[in-house]
C-alpha cells in the first residue's frame, strides 16, 4: 500500500473551500494491471512498463476485459453535499464507503451554496444549463440562504428541546455537507467517471468526478491515457 511521500493537494471541486476531495492512499499501478492479465498464461514480470504492456492495457480496455483493473484500490476522503452523495451511493459495485453519522455527531453549519445558479435545460429534462442572463442570481441566493437559515435554526431548536439527533436531522436540507471515505478499484472508478463526468450528469457531480480523476490519473497514467483515448473516440 502506498501513501504518497508528498501528499497531493486537497481539491475543492465546488470552489467554496468546504466541498473537497483528497487522496488518502492507493494500491497498485499500471504494471499490476498487466501482470493480473498475464497470469492467465504465467507471463508476469517485474520489468518497468514497456510498449507491450501499454498495448495490453489498450487491448484490455477496448475489449472490456475488466477484471485485471480490479486489483488496484484508491481511497478518497470526500466532503460533498448530500444531494451529490445520494447519486454517488448508487454505484454499488467495487465502491466502499464509510460516512460520518448524524446520529453520533451534531451537524455543523456547512451548507453548499451554488456560486452561480443554473437554469433547467430546455431539451434534457434532467440536465441544467448556464444562466443566459435571465436568472435573478441575487434573488435565488437570498431564497437559498433564507431556507438554510430556517432549516438549520429548526435543527438547533429541536436539539435544544431535547429531540434526539437522529430525528432532528430530518429537517436539514440536501445542501448540507457530508463526509465519507470512498474506496474504488480502478475498474469501478472508470465506470463511475464514464457515467458522472458526462454531459448528462449533474453539474456538481461532474466537478467531483473530475477531481477524482485528477488525483487518480498520475497513479495509473497509461490506463487513464488509453481510457481517455477510447472515450474520445481515439
Ligand atoms: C446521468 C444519470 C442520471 C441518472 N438518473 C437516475 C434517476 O433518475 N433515477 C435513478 O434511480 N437513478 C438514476 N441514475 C443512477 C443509475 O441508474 C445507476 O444506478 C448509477 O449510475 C450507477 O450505475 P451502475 O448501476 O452501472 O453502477 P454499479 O451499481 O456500480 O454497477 C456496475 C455494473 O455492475 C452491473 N450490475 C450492478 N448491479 C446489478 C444488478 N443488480 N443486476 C445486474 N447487473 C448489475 C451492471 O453492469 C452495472 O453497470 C442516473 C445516473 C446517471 C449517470
Amino acid at each position: 500500500m502506498t501513501t504518497p511521500a508528498t501528499l497531493p493537494p486537497t481539491l475543492y471541486p465546488l470552489g467554496d473551500g468546504i466541498g473537497s476531495v483528497s487522496l488518502v492512499q492507493h494500491v497498485g499501478d499500471d504494471k499490476m494491471i498487466v501482470n493480473a492479465a498475464r497470469t492467465s498464461f504465467g507471463g508476469e514480470n517485474d520489468f518497468p512498463l514497456d510498449d507491450r504492456d501499454e498495448k495490453l492495457i489498450r487491448y484490455l480496455l477496448r475489449h472490456q476485459h475488466g477484471s485485471p483493473f480490479e486489483h488496484n484500490l484508491i481511497t478518497y476522503h470526500v466532503t460533498c453535499p448530500i444531494f451529490v452523495d445520494r447519486q454517488w451511493v448508487r454505484h454499488r459495485v467495487g465502491v466502499s464507503k464509510n460516512e460520518r453519522s448524524l446520529r453520533y455527531t451534531e451537524a455543523e453549519e456547512q451548507n453548499y451554496t451554488p456560486r452561480e445558479f443554473r437554469k433547467q435545460a430546455p431539451s434534457n429534462r434532467q440536465a441544467s444549463v448556464e444562466d443566459d442572463g435571465t436568472l435573478d442570481q441575487a434573488a435565488a441566493a437570498a431564497v437559498w440562504a433564507e431556507a438554510w437559515r430556517q432549516a438549520f435554526g429548526a435543527y438547533g431548536e429541536l436539539l435544544r428541546l431535547g429531540v434526539t439527533r437522529e430525528q432532528a436531522r430530518g429537517v436539514l436540507p440536501l445542501s448540507l455537507y457530508t463526509t465519507s471515505y470512498y474506496t474504488f478499484n480502478v475498474r469501478s472508478l472508470l465506470h463511475f467517471l464514464a457515467l458522472r463526468d458526462h454531459a448528462g450528469a449533474q453539474h456538481e457531480m461532474i466537478l467531483y468526478a473530475r477531481a477524482l480523476a485528477e488525483l487518480a490519473e498520475p497513479l495509473f497514467p497509461v490506463t487513464f491515457r488509453e481510457w481517455r483515448a477510447l472515450h474520445s473516440g481515439g
